[in-house]
Formats: structure tokens, sequence, C-alpha cells
């Protein structure tokens, strides 16, 4: 690491020590900007780097609210606007235990990288709740989004700042959220993305984020004049990414055989069928069960729970050609890196955030293995949001071909991006520099003619 890289970086950790999520992805990205600042010296100059890894503005603010039991019950809220370089402020709203500031700059900063790679005019924040909405009631989950939209609402705007859903925050609650928008605004405008088809959402919003991490798995395979029929995949996660991740991987021909969620994976040799997959969707998002009930309905299929004291996570030792991380960050570990290459995984296409630790990526490039980071291959969900956001501009609907082929030609172009940079800076093959490199380009030079704000 070069002198100026290496300073800014002690000064990152000095100013955010209690974050280390942050400083994971600002360090992973650093690596790659060193080589794009070294011919870049009106960056260092402006000092671009330094303001790109300082928030424009966090707000933190209490969510009180009353469960079924009368009881009061207080919350942790926030929204992270990282940067409105190239447009409002874009990213998820997470409700998980372990939400918190750190946590939330980490995916607003991946966010920043992987909007300017969609090509779309999209800033970029994150925000959430340390909120647990398993286990809830219906009525506890809506009391707890209006009251979190009830202090939220006045950051938002259909011009300002437009959240999405992300871990924890589906259809269900984007419902919730945006109810209560609407009710406190007495406006019916595109303050949020991820909304129901009848009321101002896209055809294939919740699709996206799987779909698009596929397209970027085909794109990369196309490189080695290969493609994904016939290939056995690991996917992680059971929630929204990993459920349309199998879909798309099965439209086309592929062999998706793993499942999970934070108890334990099921693994199903014969593979994971559209009817399998009918179950699991309505398994996860109607009856809101656990994976673990899969073996019990398809019995050629093992459950493994999860084991937090282990050094590695099992799924990863499965036998495959691709893997589709979609659960969380860092759920590849170097161990579990080195697993999937010794068990012959030579593509993998992140639809979570972070999901390999950096120990894993250099395994993973050294290796040669098709190594496509979150930031580029899960940008097909904040894609679509982009293309809701226009849609409920022009007050129009495009079908669902029209969106799909955008959807698709947008991750084409984030491949394509990725690619050429990494030629260009002499790293042919290595998505990670590409996406870090092309995507800071893009916000820099509308920071560096914006002047110093
Ligand atoms: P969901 O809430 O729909 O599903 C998350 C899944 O991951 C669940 O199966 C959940 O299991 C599992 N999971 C979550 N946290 C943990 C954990 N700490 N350990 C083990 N398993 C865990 O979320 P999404 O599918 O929307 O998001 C998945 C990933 O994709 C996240 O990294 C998110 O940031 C990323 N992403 C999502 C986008 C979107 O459009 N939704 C866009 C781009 C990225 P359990 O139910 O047990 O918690």
């Amino acid at each position: 690491m070069g002198e100026y890289v290496r300073r800014l970086m002690a000064e990152v950790t000095a100013k955010n020590t209690n974050e280390p999520e942050f400083l994971q992805a600002v360090r992973e990205a650093a690596g790659s900007l060193e080589l794009c600042l070294e011919r870049h010296p009106e960056y260092r100059e402006a000092r671009v780097l330094e303001r790109f890894v300082e928030p424009e503005r966090v707000v933190t603010f209490r969510v009180s609210w009353v469960d079924d039991r009368g009881e009061v019950r207080v919350n942790r809220g926030y929204r992270v606007e990282m940067s409105s370089a190239i447009g409002p402020y874009k990213g998820g709203l997470r409700f998980h235990p372990t939400v918190y500031v750190g946590m939330l700059k980490f995916l607003a900063f991946e966010q920043v990288f992987k909007n300017a790679l969609t090509t779309l005019p999209l800033g970029a924040g994150k925000g959430g709740a340390d909120f647990d909405p398993k286990g809830k009631s219906e009525q506890e989950v809506m009391r707890f989004c209006q009251a979190f939209m009830t202090e939220l609402y006045r950051h938002l705007g259909a011009h300002t700042d437009v959240p999405a859903g992300d871990i924890g925050v589906g259809g269900r609650e984007i419902g919730y959220l945006f109810g209560q928008y609407k009710r406190i605004t007495n406006e019916f405008t595109g303050s949020i993305t991820g909304k129901g088809l009848e009321w101002g959402g896209s055809l294939i919003r919740p699709e996206a984020t799987g779909y698009g991490a596929v397209y970027f798995a085909q794109e990369m395979l196309a490189t080695r004049a290969d493609a994904l029929e016939g290939k056995t995949c690991l996917v992680s996660g059971a929630g929204n990414v990993a459920q349309y991740t199998v879909e798309k991987l099965l439209h086309l021909g592929a062999k998706p055989v793993t499942l999970s969620d934070s108890g334990g994976f099921i693994y199903d040799p014969d593979g994971i069928d559209e009817e399998k997959l009918a179950w699991v969707m309505d398994l996860k998002n109607v009856r809101r069960g656990r994976i673990m009930a899969y073996p019990e309905r398809f019995p050629n299929a093992t459950f493994t729970p999860a084991q937090p004291s282990d050094d590695h996570n099992a799924l990863w030792e499965v036998s495959a050609d691709c893997a589709f991380p979609s659960a969380t960050q860092n759920e590849i570990n170097g161990k579990d890196a080195a697993n999937l290459i010794s068990n012959g995984v030579f593509l993998v296409s992140e639809g979570a955030n972070m999901p390999t630790v950096p120990e894993g990526i250099d395994q993973f490039v050294t290796a040669g293995v098709l190594y496509g980071p979150g930031k580029a291959a899960n940008a097909g969900g904040v894609a679509v949001s982009g293309l809701e956001m226009s849609q409920n501009a022009m007050r129009l609907s495009w079908t669902r071909e029209g969106v799909d082929q955008r959807l698709q030609e947008i991750m084409r172009r984030i491949h394509e991006q990725c690619r050429d940079t990494a030629e260009e800076f002499g790293e042919a093959g290595n998505y990670s520099h590409g996406a870090n490199i092309a995507g800071f380009r893009k916000v820099a030079d509308a920071m560096l003619a914006q002047g110093v704000i």
C-alpha cells in the first residue's frame, strides 16, 4: 500500500474505530483505488477519497412502539446519506438486530460504487433499525414500520432520498412504510421503491437482485465461452435474493442444490426445481417458516444446522461449479473460500453485500475463479429501483419483458465496465479492481465538477 492510501487508512481507522465492517469495506476499495489515484493527481489534490469515506449526513432516531402485550418497546433507527454526487440518495433499509451505524456505513459505502455502475443517476444511502421482524405479529410489524417512518419521512423525497428493502424489509414492510409516508405527507410520490404493482411498483423489482446476479454470472462465463446450463450451483440464504437467484438459474438450465437461513442449510442432491422453489417461497414469504422444514417435505434432502462455533460454513463444502452467496456479509471466510476452490467452484457471483472476507477474495483471484463482487453482481436490484423511479415520474408501467430487457442490458454494461476498467489498469480479469475504479471515477468526476462540498 502506498504512502497516500496508508495515511488515509490510518485516519479512517482512527475516526471509525468501532466499525469493523465499514473499515473492511473501505480497505477493500482502497486497495483498488490506489491504482487510480496514482494516475489522477487531481483526485488526490481535491481530497476526493477523503470526502468519499465521510457520509454527507447520518441521521439517528428513536423508534418507540407498543407490542401486542401493550408494552412499550424502543428501537434505534438510522439513515446514512452517503453521497448525492450523481443523484438522490438511494439504498435499502435493513431491519435486523445486528444493525448499528457502522453496518449501515459499510452498506452505504458499497452502494456509492454500485449505484454509479448501474449507469443511472442514483446517489447512495442506507438505513434501517435494530428491530427483528422475526417472531413479531403482523400488527407489531405494522406498528413498528409506522413509528419508524413517522421520523424518517422528513428526510425522504422523490428527489432527495428514496429507500427500498434489504434484509428484513420485504414487500410487507415496504407497504406499511409507504402507507405511513403517504399519510403524513399527503402525497403519492415515488419516495420509496419495491412498492406493490398496483400502487406504483415495477414489474421485476422483486426478482431484480437475484436475476441480476445470475445475469452477471452469465456474462462472466461468456468470457470463457461457457454457460450456466447443466452447472451445479450453491445458493445461500432463503430470502428475496436467494429465491430469485434459484428461479433464474432454473430458467437457464442450471441445478441449484442448496439454500440456508441463520438456522442452517439444506442440500438437495436432486436439485431444487420449480415446484420445490414454489414451496420454499410459500414457506418463507407466507408462512414465515424456517428452511429446516424442507427435508420433511422433500426427504431426499438433508438439513445441516448452523454451528456458530465452527471456523467454517459447511454449505461451502458441497461440490459444485458455481456459488451465489445471497445471505449476508462475511459468510465466506478464508477457509470457506479454500473449500469452494478445492471442491471445484470456478465462479462466485455475489448476491449479498460483502459476503466474502478479503482473504477469501484474494484466494479467488489467485486461483483464477470468476469472481463477481457484490457491488457489481447485485446491482440489478437498485437498477430496477431506478427504473421504478423513472416509471413513477412518468406515471407509466413498463411491461415485464421491457423491464427484464433493461435489467439484462444494465448487467451487461456493468460487466463491461468492470472488465474494461480492470484491463485499462493492467489487472485483466480482476472484477473487484474494475468495479471499484469504474464506480469511483464516475462519482469522483461529479464531485470535482461540483466543487468542495
Ligand atoms: P432477506 O431478509 O429476504 O433474506 C435474508 C436471508 O439471509 C435469510 O434467509 C436470512 O436468514 C439470511 N441471513 C440474514 N442474516 C444472516 C446472518 N447473520 N447469518 C445467517 N443468515 C442470515 O434479505 P435479502 O434477500 O433482501 O438480502 C440478502 C442479501 O442481499 C443481503 O446481504 C442484502 O444486503 C443483499 N442485497 C439485497 C438486495 C435486495 O434487493 N433485497 C439488493 C442488493 C443486495 P434468517 O431468516 O434466519 O435471518
